[in-house]
C-alpha cells in the first residue's frame, strides 16, 4: 500500500520518533508499505515519520536491494563528504550537505535480529539523512546552497 508522504510544515516531521520495542506483523507491514512508497516516489530512502508514524524505522535502497532498519544507530562516523541532497518531504528542492563519508550502523532487522551495515558514498549519505528524520531533523537544517532541484531523471536521490 502506498502511503501519503508528509511534507515540510507537517509537525510530525519535527518530532522525535520512539524506539520499536516489538517488531511484529504491524511493524513489518509498515516497513513493506514504506518500501513500496519509497520505490513509487521514487526515492532511495524513507523514514517512518515521513509517513506520519513516530517510530524508529527507516527503509533504504541505494541500488543494492532493500534494507529495513528498526532502531538504527550510527556507531561510527569517519571522514567528511559534501554532496547534494534532496528529500521526498521537501519536493523540488536540493541543497549541499556535509556529512561523514563513511558510517557504521547497527539496527534490528524485520525479524528482530541485530544487523550491522557499513558503507560510504550514497549509502552513508542516505543512512545519515534517514536517521536524522527519526530525530525531527531535516537536511535543510544542515544544508547550504538550497535551491530548486535540477531536473535529472537519472539521478533520483531523494530520501
Ligand atoms: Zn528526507
Amino acid at each position: 500500500m502506498i502511503l501519503k508522504i508528509r511534507t515540510e510544515g507537517d509537525p510530525v516531521l519535527r518530532m522525535k520518533a520512539k524506539p520499536v520495542t516489538q517488531i511484529d506483523d504491524t511493524m513489518r507491514k509498515l516497513a513493506s508499505d514504506m518500501l513500496e512508497t519509497m520505490y513509487a516516489a521514487p526515492g532511495v530512502g524513507l523514514a517512518a515519520p515521513q509517513v506520519g508514524e513516530l517510530v524508529r524505522l527507516v527503509v533504504i535502497d541505494v541500488g543494492d536491494g532493500p534494507e529495513v532498519l528498526f532502531n538504527p544507530e550510527i556507531v561510527s562516523f569517519t571522514g567528511e563528504a559534501v554532496d547534494v541532497e534532496g528529500c521526498l518531504s521537501i519536493p523540488g528542492m536540493q541543497g549541499m550537505v556535509k556529512r561523514a563519508a563513511h558510517v557504521v550502523v547497527t539496527a534490528d532487522d524485520r525479524y528482530g535480529r541485530k544487523i550491522r551495515l557499513a558503507g560510504g558514498g550514497m549509502l552513508a549519505k542516505a543512512l545519515q539523512h534517514e536517521i536524522d528524520h527519526l530525530d525531527g531533523i531535516l537536511y535543510v537544517d544542515k544544508a547550504y546552497d538550497i535551491g530548486p532541484a535540477e531536473v535529472d531523471e537519472d539521478e533520483q536521490e531523494e530520501s
